[in-house]
């Protein structure tokens, strides 16, 4: 196709200001501009982060994100609309924040951030505190995020396994274990991470069976999709003592809604769907959407394809 205009969303503006990214992007040989829902139909081409049915008349939308479950894979492809994602840019942020979870859970700061609130000095009980090297973690899902993680992790001691749909080795784990082996590679770690795509397969993925497979001890950690977990599943693991904590980046509904237990646990980290945010988001988008903008000139295919 001939890309004429290329829009940049105003529903970008929840991760960067749109004006950062089309300013990144004014060297390109076409018109880029912020566009409203009403301008859809000017644009062959829209970055975006949601999904509008007018995007079905466009040659090409990117999503800002990684994570395309909010997109409708079978109607871009009946209208010919190619759809790109942004994985491959989040594997030093999530993996910061996870190692960030972490450091938190051993080193007991999410109690004293929460106590600081009440002007609290609590310390922690004798052997509450631990630290990092030696102690182990199981990342389901082996791509950006889950190598990020696992590199993240792996400079501070944490021996990391991983599990992905084959038993290919991964730089930055020590073992990786097929899909069907779960259960299998869940059950002895101490931090048990989900980076894994939502689909149809991965669809509550970790469910009553899995928490219960999970060590007493261990903590869980969600920076995938919300739905990829049974969330009542997960609250009643935490409620029962079945696993010892969570820190949760992403829900089943977002915001994670006022009454959810989740909030007020003392071992559980909310944070808003924020693991991957960073000041240079805008910068990172734009770089792949200039790859790709050549690519199209060059008449090669796209990277990052996903319809
Ligand atoms: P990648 O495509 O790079 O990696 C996906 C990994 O999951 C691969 O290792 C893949 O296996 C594995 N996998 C296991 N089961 C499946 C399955 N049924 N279908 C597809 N893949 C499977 O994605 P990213 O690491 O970039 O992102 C992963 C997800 O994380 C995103 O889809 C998004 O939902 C979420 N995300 C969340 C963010 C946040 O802000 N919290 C930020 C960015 C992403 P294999 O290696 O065998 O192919």
């Amino acid at each position: 196709f001939d890309l004429e205009r290329l829009g940049v969303h105003d529903s970008v503006a929840s991760v960067f200001p749109p004006a950062e990214l089309t300013d990144f992007l004014a060297d390109l040989s076409v018109p880029v501009d912020v566009i409203g829902d009403d301008e859809i139909p000017d644009c062959d081409a829209v970055i975006t982060i949601e999904h509008r049915d007018a995007f079905l008349e466009c040659d090409w939308i990117h999503s800002i994100q990684a994570g395309v479950d909010r997109f409708p894979f079978d109607e871009f492809e009946e209208h010919d609309v190619i759809l790109t994602n942004s994985t491959g840019i989040h594997d030093r942020t999530v993996g910061e924040t996870v190692a960030g979870y972490l450091l938190s859970f051993s080193r007991r700061l999410h109690g004293y951030a929460a106590n600081q609130q009440d002007r609290r000095w609590v310390r922690p009980e004798w052997d509450e505190a631990f630290t990092l090297p030696g102690t182990t973690a199981c990342v389901v899902g082996t791509g950006t995020l889950g190598r990020g993680v696992a590199e993240t992790l792996g400079s501070l001691g944490v021996q990391v396994t991983g599990v992905r749909r084959s038993e290919e080795s991964v730089p930055g784990f020590d073992e990786i274990h097929p899909n069907e082996d779960l259960h299998t590679a869940i059950a002895d770690a101490e931090f048990v991470i989900v980076t894994v795509p939502l689909t149809d397969e991965t669809h509550h993925l970790f469910d009553a069976d899995a928490f219960e497979t999970m060590r007493e001890d261990a903590y869980f950690v969600n920076v995938a999709r919300g739905s990829v977990v049974n969330q009542p599943a997960l609250i009643d693991a935490l409620e029962s003592g079945a696993i010892r904590g969570a820190a949760l980046d992403v829900f089943e509904e977002e915001p994670l809604p006022e009454e959810s237990p989740l909030w007020e646990m003392d071992e559980v980290i909310v944070t808003p769907h924020s693991a991957a945010l960073t000041r240079d988001y805008f910068r990172d988008v734009g770089e792949l959407v200039e790859t790709n903008v050549g690519r199209l000139e060059a008449d090669e295919a796209f990277t990052n394809r996903v319809v």
